[in-house]
């Protein structure tokens, strides 16, 4: 495989990008490669600017569910451009496509758009602590909620730990209100508030967490933070943002039965465009500008374009929920056939799914949390991505991410994922 072009690329993008790239990950550092750079989209393909094409298990990182440029999606959206692009005033779509999240989530009844996962878990904590008159958070270590000041932590060292930023320019007084805790932790969690839960206005979790690689919370764990937060007068803050509309309709709130104050949203909800939301219980909601005090505000939020996309996205799932139950079973294929390679090949690795996302962990599980996944060798991770990009699989760049499936793969996909990954692993051990 040649990667040419996207080299030049990459050289010419160095002089006027940082790292050439617009989110780090896309640098592929951790995989000790070059960026691809990505040239068009078409189900669950992408070619490059060389003209390689991949069988893509990235999917924008989740937004694809419905394969790239999917014809249904993309109909008529002409139509919509020639209405005009953005107004700085309210349009009917934002209320449609509030409505619509409204009903798949019984634990909201109002939402806010915003433009990214970021700004919605950001809004969302400035809510909590608003709401609650209190000023610390909980958060987990592993967990990412993106990039605002106060969730770039992680936990220092001693028992009930601080949060340490995470990346320079992040003030030490900024992160003194959060708290760091282990996932899937009860104990953690009731040390925690035992000592300081009368200042802790929210814990954000990701209820399957999807960005320290695959770790779903036990079901135990998230009844407990569901429990203690309402014994103290805290919020239970979903960060959606990965699982809303993907793991389920309903998302994790749907699978694990747990009735959060706020859920967070971004990738799937605008279908490839910049979106993200938060919503929750009117009381607390109604805390949001103008009705309340907490200011939150976007000049290109709820983007009549944006929502138009996004809704769209969201009504073809509501509207064809079995889609879910096709995705699992093509997860389980994988997850089965993955399994059996590693069997064959004696190389130390684990498969983990949940639902339609997997990750392969290069170590032993079981993965409950950050420590487990830091064990790790991100090095045979970085071969064994390099063999598959080489095979024509698009994974994700670095280990501790996951892959996506779509609607778009297919029984052969996915028998050519599977012999690949043999392959793959043959060459590695
Ligand atoms: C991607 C992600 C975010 C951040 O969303 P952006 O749109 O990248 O700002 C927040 N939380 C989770 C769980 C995510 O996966």
């Amino acid at each position: 495989m040649k990667f040419e072009k996207s080299k030049d690329i990459y050289e010419e993008g160095l002089k006027y990008i940082p790292g050439g790239v617009n989110s780090p990950v896309r640098a592929f550092k951790s995989v000790d490669a070059g960026p691809v750079f990505i040239n068009k989209g078409y189900g669950n393909r992408i070619e490059d600017e060389d003209g390689n094409t991949y069988i893509d298990y990235i999917g924008s990182w989740g937004p694809a569910i419905l394969g790239h440029s999917n014809p249904q999606l993309i109909e008529g959206i002409e139509d919509i451009i020639k209405d005009g692009l953005s107004f700085g005033l309210p349009t009917k779509v934002e209320v449609d496509m509030a409505k619509l999240i409204v009903e798949s989530y019984p634990a909201i009844d109002m939402v806010r758009m915003v433009n990214s996962g970021t700004e919605a878990t950001m809004s969302a904590i400035r809510v909590a602590r608003g709401f609650t008159g209190k000023n610390k958070i909980i958060k987990f270590e592993g967990c990412y909620h993106g990039h605002s000041d106060s969730l770039l932590v992680k936990s220092g060292s001693g028992t009930i730990t601080y949060g340490v930023p995470t990346s320079l320019g992040v003030p030490e007084e900024i992160v003194k209100n959060t708290i760091v805790c282990r996932y899937n932790d009860l104990e953690d969690i009731r040390k925690t508030f035992e000592e300081q839960g009368e200042d802790i206005a929210a814990i954000i979790v990701e209820p399957v967490a999807g960005n320290m690689g695959l770790v779903a919370a036990e079901k135990e764990f998230l009844n407990g933070l569901r429990k203690i937060t309402k014994e103290y007068s805290s919020l239970l803050i979903f960060d959606e943002v990965i699982t809303g509309f993907r793991i389920a309709y309903g998302g994790a709130s749907e699978v694990y039965g747990i009735d959060p104050d706020i859920v967070c949203f971004g990738k799937i909800i605008g279908g490839g465009f910049p979106v993200g939301a938060y919503g929750g219980k009117r009381e607390i909601m109604e805390i949001v500008s103008p009705l309340g005090g907490v200011y939150q505000a976007g000049t290109l939020s709820g983007n009549p374009l944006a929502m138009h996309m996004g809704y769209k996205n969201i009504k073809y799932l509501q509207d064809n929920k079995d889609i879910y139950e096709k995705m699992e079973k093509m997860a389980i294929k994988l997850e089965k056939g993955i399994a059996e390679n590693i069997e064959k090949t004696g190389v130390k690795a684990t498969i983990v799914r949940f639902k339609n996302m997997l990750t392969l962990f290069f170590g032993e599980g079981p993965f409950k949390n950050y420590d487990d996944v830091q064990r790790c060798d991100t090095n045979m991770y970085a071969k064994y991505f390099r063999e598959m990009l080489n095979r024509g699989i698009m994974l994700p760049p670095a280990q501790f991410e996951c892959m996506f499936l779509s609607t778009a793969f297919n029984d052969e996909d996915l028998d050519y994922t599977i012999k690949a990954n043999l392959e793959s692993l043959e060459k590695i051990k």
